[in-house]
C-alpha cells in the first residue's frame, strides 16, 4: 500500500460509491423536480468494474467504503457487490447509506454477504410529514427496515436526519428517543446547498448551535464527546449518557480533514461534494487499464487536490442554491443523487 496525500496533506481514505442514480423517494431537498435526466444504462459500472477500482483505491490508502446512490437498494443483486467487496481484507469499514424503504427484505442478505454497517436516512417520525417531504407513502416500510437492521445482526447502526427549519426541527428529541429503541445513533445534518438542492436558502438551515439549544431545553446540559476522529459528525452526550451526532457541514465545514471522495455509478470520480468537474475512471478501465495504471490515474488526481468546497461556500456573502436546474439537466453528475450523498 502506498498512501497518497493531497496538496493540503489530506490522505485518501474514504470512498463513497454511488451504485445507481435512481431513487424511490423524491425528497424536496434533494430531488424536488418532476423530471430527471438519468445516466445511460450502458455506462453504469458492472460490479467487477467497481471492485477493480476499489482495489486500485485500496492500494492508495482507501480502507473505508460506503455504498450509496440514488437509492443503493434499487441496484439489482447488490449483495453480490457486497460479497466481492467484503472479500477485500484491506477494507476496514464497508457500510451502506439507504433510505430504508427496501431494507426489511434485504437486510439479512446484506449481512450474509459481509456488509459491516448500515446508516438509514430518516427525517421524520410522522407519516404525513414523510409523504409531504418525499412525495411517497412508504414511511412504514422505512421504520420496518430500521427494525430489521439489528434483527439481521448489524451493530453500530446510524440514523441520518437532515434538519430543515419549518419541516422537522421540532422532532430532534423524538428522533433521539426513537434511535434509543432501535438501537441506532442519530446524527443531525445541516441542510446543505449541494447540487440538486434547488430550493435551498440559508434561512432554512438550522445550525449546530441552534440544534444544541433545542435539545438542551429538553434534556439539560449536553457535553461534547472528546475524541480524535476524521468522521464528519461532532458527537455529544446527553445527561443520561446517550450519544448523538451533529454534522455541521454548512456552518462549520470539515474540509480541513476531509479524506473522502465520491465515485458515480458511471465511474466519474469527484474529489469534493461541491466540485463541478470529476475525473473519468470508466474510460481508462474500459480501455483495459490494469490495476497499476488505474492507481496512477487516481494518485495523480489526488495529489493535486486543493478542494475546500464547503469552506468556499461559507465565505460567500449572498448564498443561494449551488447550481440552477437548467445546468443540472445538462450534466446530471452535478446532482447529489448522482454523486452519492
Ligand atoms: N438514498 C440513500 C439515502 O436516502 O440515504 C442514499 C443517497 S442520499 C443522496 C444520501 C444522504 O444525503 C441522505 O441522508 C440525504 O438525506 C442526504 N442529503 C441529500 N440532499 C441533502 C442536502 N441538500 N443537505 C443535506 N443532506 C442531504
Amino acid at each position: 500500500m502506498t498512501p497518497v496525500s493531497d496538496r493540503h496533506g489530506r490522505p485518501l481514505r474514504n470512498l463513497r460509491i454511488s451504485v445507481t442514480d435512481r431513487c424511490n423517494l423524491r425528497c424536496q431537498y434533494c430531488m424536488p423536480e418532476e423530471e430527471y435526466v438519468w445516466l445511460p444504462r450502458a455506462e453504469i459500472l458492472q460490479f467487477e468494474e467497481i471492485t477493480a477500482l476499489v482495489d486500485a483505491f485500496g492500494d492508495l490508502g482507501v480502507d473505508k467504503v460506503r455504498l450509496t446512490g440514488g437509492e443503493p437498494l434499487l441496484r439489482r443483486d447488490l449483495y453480490r457487490l457486497i460479497h466481492l467487496l467484503a472479500a477485500r481484507t484491506g477494507l476496514r469499514d464497508l457500510a451502506i447509506t439507504t433510505n430504508g424503504v427496501l431494507l426489511a427484505e434485504q437486510a439479512p442478505a446484506l449481512r450474509a454477504a459481509g456488509l459491516h454497517r448500515v446508516t438509514v436516512s430518516l427525517d421524520t417520525l410522522r407519516p404525513d410529514r414523510f409523504t409531504a417531504l418525499t412525495r411517497r407513502t412508504t414511511h412504514a416500510q422505512v421504520l420496518e427496515g430500521l427494525r430489521a437492521v439489528p434483527a439481521a445482526g448489524f451493530a453500530d447502526t446510524k440514523i441520518d436526519t437532515v434538519v430543515i427549519r419549518g419541516v422537522n426541527e421540532d422532532e430532534l428529541a423524538d428522533l433521539i428517543e426513537f434511535g434509543r429503541t432501535v438501537p441506532a445513533e442519530v446524527r443531525f445534518i445541516e441542510y446543505m446547498d449541494v447540487g440538486g438542492a434547488t430550493r435551498w436558502s440559508m434561512d432554512q438551515v438550522v445550525g449546530r448551535a441552534e440544534m444544541l439549544k433545542i435539545l438542551e431545553r429538553r434534556y439539560g446540559a449536553i457535553e461534547p464527546v472528546r475524541e480524535v476522529s476524521s468522521a464528519p459528525a461532532d458527537r455529544y452526550r446527553l445527561p443520561d449518557g446517550l450519544v448523538f451526532g451533529i454534522i455541521a457541514s454548512t456552518t462549520a465545514p470539515f474540509c480541513a480533514s476531509c479524506d473522502r471522495s465520491r465515485l458515480t455509478a458511471d465511474g466519474i470520480w469527484y474529489r469534493c461534494l461541491y466540485a463541478v468537474r470529476g475525473i473519468d475512471l470508466r474510460g481508462p478501465l474500459r480501455a483495459g487499464a490494469d490495476r497499476a495504471a488505474l492507481r496512477d490515474v487516481i494518485a495523480s488526481g489526488w495529489q493535486v487536490r486543493t478542494d475546500r468546497g464547503a469552506e468556499e461556500r461559507l465565505q460567500l456573502r449572498h448564498r443561494s442554491p449551488l447550481i440552477q436546474v437548467a445546468r443540472l439537466r445538462e450534466d446530471p453528475h452535478l446532482e447529489m443523487h448522482t454523486r452519492g450523498g
